[in-house]
Parts: structure tokens; C-alpha cells; sequence
């Protein structure tokens, strides 16, 4: 016997369609300049997920203020999560679900601005 389906497939399936339809809209509309290379310094800072600190496993690109809030795939608003971190936290403010989901909010935010702060490039004139 075929498993129960709550929704007829093809609903869901074209709601999905719709759904990445608006988004690839919405991510061509606004600068998103993460570099490769960004990416990378970024994974290595955090050495793990952003979020659940879990290690060894694969990291996504997860955009802190979710891209149907205006966030945007930038080096200040991508922080690399695990791809149950990213599927549960989905279009919700990071704040309100890193409460929900009892992660420690207060370090998150304070390890990312001191990350942020270590990557960014210096401008050339405090070199001197
Ligand atoms: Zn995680």
C-alpha cells in the first residue's frame, strides 16, 4: 500500500516552484557579493555550524536576516550552518529561534561580531 500523502504531490510541488520562482526574483534584485573566498574564511572562523557549533558535518550558506526579510548573501549576513540548523531556523527571525531552540543567542552574537571584526579587511591606512 502507498504511504498516506496529507497534500496530492503535485500541490506541493508546484508550491514549491512558486515559492523558488520569488526567491530567485527577490535574490536578483539585491547585491549579493559573498566571494568565494569570504565563504571559506568564514567556514574556517566558525569551524563548524554558526548556531549548534556542530562539527564535521556539511555547512550551508545560511543568511542570519532570512532573503524573504531583505537579508541578503553578504559577508555580514552569512554564517555557515548545519543543514538541520538551516532547514528548522527556515524564514525565521535568528533571534526569536535560537530562543525557541534554547542555543545560547548572547554567544552567537558575540563570536559573529568578533569574527566579522577579524576577517574584515583593515584599511590601509592603520597599517601604516
Ligand atoms: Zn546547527
Amino acid at each position: 500500500m502507498p504511504p498516506r500523502r496529507r497534500f496530492p504531490a503535485t500541490r506541493s510541488a508546484a508550491a514549491a516552484a512558486r515559492y523558488a520562482k520569488r526567491r530567485k526574483r527577490r535574490l536578483a534584485a539585491v547585491d549579493n557579493d559573498l566571494t568565494d573566498e569570504q565563504w571559506t574564511a568564514l567556514r574556517e572562523a566558525w569551524a563548524g555550524c554558526a548556531y549548534c557549533r556542530a562539527a564535521d558535518v556539511p555547512l550551508q550558506r545560511d543568511c542570519i536576516q532570512p532573503v524573504s526579510r531583505g537579508g541578503r548573501y553578504t559577508f555580514e549576513n552569512v554564517v555557515p550552518a548545519c543543514a538541520s540548523c538551516n532547514a528548522s531556523k527556515h524564514n525565521g527571525e535568528v533571534t526569536t529561534w535560537m530562543r525557541r531552540r534554547k542555543l545560547d543567542e548572547r554567544a552567537f552574537l558575540s563570536r559573529h561580531a568578533s569574527i566579522l571584526a577579524a576577517l574584515r579587511p583593515r584599511p590601509k591606512a592603520e597599517e601604516a
